[in-house]
């Protein structure tokens, strides 16, 4: 049995990350996404089970102390956290798996997952980005603000990351996550478990 590839995806809020995973899991087979656990109230439009697990801070931090979580950070007065069993249960049946988290997560992911493949997605400028916050208008200009502030804060971390995505034109940030599967994909190490049948026939002597 192949087992799945793990990837981070982070982005300071209004980079567009969510939009960019949601198309790319439509368009990849065995490429899903992990729905995370937060303390945060739900906005507009958004369904527990699909966007997040919407949960309570003491039921969030009940998980905690079971263990329940792969990685868990506070990002602005939330908290957020990745569910361990079911990751790897789907990393166990073969499907590649994206966390779409934060620094903070993602640094606690490459120390228990060394082989992860990280990806660091921001807008082509402050000014987009500030114009992505507003035009979402799901937040309030206090929030907006706190979260452009926060965004150059998160930015400050690209350099941790294995690969940077500028998702100026949506099309061509979508391309550039779709060569960054499949050139994992493509990889000797798991092409010889991938293509097991093919390499031992074709290296029959
Ligand atoms: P939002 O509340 O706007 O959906 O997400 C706020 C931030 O929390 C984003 O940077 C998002 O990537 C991050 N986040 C969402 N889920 C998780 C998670 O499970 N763990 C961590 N560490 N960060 C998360």
């Amino acid at each position: 049995m192949i087992h799945g590839t793990l990837y981070i995806v982070s982005a300071p809020s209004g980079a567009g990350k969510t939009s960019l995973v949601r198309e790319l899991v439509k368009q990849t087979a065995r490429l899903i996404v992990s729905v995370s656990h937060t303390t945060r109230t739900p906005r507009p439009g958004e369904q527990t089970g699909r966007d997040y697990h919407f949960i309570t801070v003491s039921e969030f931090r009940a998980m905690l102390d079971d263990n329940t979580f792969l990685e868990h950070a506070q990002v602005f007065d939330n908290y957020y956290g990745t569910s361990k069993l079911w990751v790897d249960q789907q990393l166990d049946n073969g499907q590649d798996v994206i966390l779409e988290i934060d620094w903070q997560g993602a640094r606690q992911v490459r120390r228990l997952y060394p082989e992860s493949v990280s990806i660091f997605i921001v807008p082509p400028s402050q000014a987009a980005l500030a114009q992505r916050l507003r035009s979402r208008a799901q937040d309030s200009e206090n929030v907006i603000i706190k979260r452009l502030q926060a965004a150059v804060a998160e930015m400050q971390h690209f350099d941790e990351y294995d690969y940077l995505v500028i998702n100026e034109i949506f099309a061509e940030a979508l391309y550039a996550l779709q060569a960054i599967v499949s050139s994992q994909r493509l990889r000797v190490k798991r092409q010889t478990q991938a293509q097991a049948g093919l390499l031992q026939q074709l290296l029959q002597p």
